[in-house]
């Protein structure tokens, strides 16, 4: 948090963010009675955090470059709303040094690290000099200042293929191609430059070793206001779909406790180094029972909430009280300690896409939406029956997490919970997600992050509606039918009772 000697009470913060994670923030202030403005895109008034904030403040028109990724709007929307701090929850403006930069200059609180922690850390090529100096393990690649074609044909032969090209500045999956062998090598790279300059404003790319049979395990850090940094362990994120999780769980199945004790101490000294405060992520690629540092993502992460359920804290409630100047998590004996997690927690994230085609973006109105309420089980979303699902965003609309005492029960928990989940006017890969759910090397704890190439590269089948079912068909359409409604064929693609929303 943008560092501060003393405390200062936040009364009223500003959220610069929207969907579930808007959400989340709104619940931590309230339990800390502190007031909420939400700086939200003009389409955004059909949102269940619009509903919530105290105040709302519109910061521009839907395109995220105008609206949620404008430092300019952010900031004066803030400072209209006498916000005294800024919470920019992940994704969007959460790991700009820019924006931090700018709350600091303007003298409103930040809630995440310093700009320059975030500089330090939060672009790979820096991030991965620091941790060099420190003697922690990498991927080894070339980060080199020379970006000519040549030197980076050269540099991906000697790692040997296959490698990876990434963004320096990338982040999200964006920028990032395997190369498999040379021939191909040349056109890759030359895309990854144009889509790192396109999406990041920088061309800078960097080359690793590529690793095939790894597992994505990472370590929630957070540091407090005397410059302690703990650990609260990890999660495994390695079912992934174009480099983006989609199932995350706390915390591993494939760690000892010597290999969790090791990579919890390098988590902790990379953060304490960059002189880290708040929540962070260290990232990890895990193989053959050696582990490499892949990035650090200062902010809080989507899956955050399974850690929250296994150690038993309110990671939001405790970035605003570090952001107050309070200390958190002070009872905690050691930074070095490993702490056992309370049972097991996992976390489905639900999007707005259709399984069977491949997982095409499915945009509209949502219909009835229910989720199962029960013990063990939360439910983040941003959307409710009646808001729009727009093209404009990520298609993220919710989050489903459960906990159990034990790996096995929470997976059997959340199909359960996922089957009796209800979203009506959209498709979601709740269907997609519980085939990963079944699947055995899921099941055995074993998947890395191919595990959905390997399995799940095609669209899933649909299944045919069963005889109750058909028979429910048959007589919505003949009630559509006698209603006179449903000429268009609007009515008949989207109704729930098609095929495409078996499991739904
Ligand atoms: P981003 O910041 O865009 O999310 P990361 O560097 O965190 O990018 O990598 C995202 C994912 O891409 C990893 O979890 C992993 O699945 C894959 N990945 C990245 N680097 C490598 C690598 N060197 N070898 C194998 N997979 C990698």
């Amino acid at each position: 948090m943008t560092s501060q000697s003393s405390t200062q009470r936040i009364h009223r913060l500003a959220i610069a963010n929207r969907g579930e994670v808007a959400v989340r923030i709104i619940r931590a202030c309230e339990e800390l009675d502190i007031e909420t403005v939400l700086l939200h895109s003009e389409v955004d008034v059909n949102s269940r955090a619009y509903r919530m904030a105290n105040k709302k403040i519109c910061i521009g028109p839907a395109p995220t470059a105008e609206s949620y990724l404008n430092i300019r709007a952010n900031i004066n929307g803030a400072i209209a709303s006498g916000a005294q701090a800024i919470h920019p929850g992940f994704g969007f403006l959460s790991e700009n040094a820019n924006f931090a930069q700018a709350c600091r200059d303007e003298g409103i609180i930040f809630v995440g690290p310093s700009p320059e922690s975030i500089r330090q850390l939060g672009d790979k090529v820096s991030c991965k000099a620091l941790a060099k100096s420190l003697g922690l393990p990498l991927v080894p690649g070339y980060e080199g200042e020379d970006q000519s074609l040549s030197k980076l044909l050269s540099e991906a032969e000697k790692i040997g293929f296959p490698a990876i090209v990434k963004a320096a500045a990338g982040g999200g999956g964006r920028g990032m191609k395997v190369l498999r062998n040379i021939e191909e090598a040349k056109e890759l790279i030359e895309s990854a430059q144009r889509e790192a300059l396109s999406a990041f404003g920088s061309s800078k790319v960097f080359l690793e070793k590529y690793l095939d049979r790894a597992k994505h395990i990472e370590f929630q850090i957070f540091g407090d206001v005397t410059g302690k940094v703990f650990h609260l362990l990890d999660r495994e994120c390695s079912v992934q779909r174009r480099h983006q999780k989609i199932i995350e769980e706390a915390t591993s199945p494939s760690l000892t406790l010597e290999l969790r004790r090791k990579m919890a101490e390098a988590s902790c000294l990379i953060a304490e180094a960059a002189r880290y405060q708040g929540a962070g992520t260290v990232e990890f690629l895990f193989q053959d029972d050696e582990f490499f540092l892949l990035e650090v993502n200062t902010r809080l992460q989507v899956e955050h909430p399974v850690t929250e359920m296994v150690m038993g804290v309110d990671l939001v409630k405790a970035q605003i009280l570090t952001a107050q100047g309070e200390g958190v998590f002070g009872h905690w004996a050691s930074k070095n300690q490993i702490r056992q997690p309370h049972g097991h927690s996992i976390e489905c994230r639900i999007y707005a896409e259709n399984p069977f085609l491949g997982g095409v973006p499915s945009t509209g109105k949502l219909g009835t939406v229910h989720w199962p309420e029960g013990p063990g089980r939360r439910f983040e979303y941003g959307f409710e029956s009646g808001d729009e699902i727009t093209a404009y965003y990520d298609p993220m609309i919710a989050k489903v997490i459960v906990w159990d005492e034990t790996r096995l029960r929470a997976i059997k928990k959340m199909k359960k919970v996922l089957s009796e989940s209800i979203v009506f006017g959209v498709h979601t890969n709740i269907p997609y997600l519980q085939e990963i759910l079944s699947h055995t090397e899921f099941v055995n704890g074993k998947m890395t992050t191919r595990f959905i190439d390997k399995y799940f590269s095609e669209p899933i089948a649909s299944q045919l509606p069963n005889e109750s079912e058909e028979k429910i068909i048959r007589e919505a359409r003949s009630l559509v039918k006698a209603s006179g409604l449903g000429r268009g064929k609007s009515l008949e693609l989207d109704s729930p009772f098609t095929k495409s929303w078996r499991g739904v």
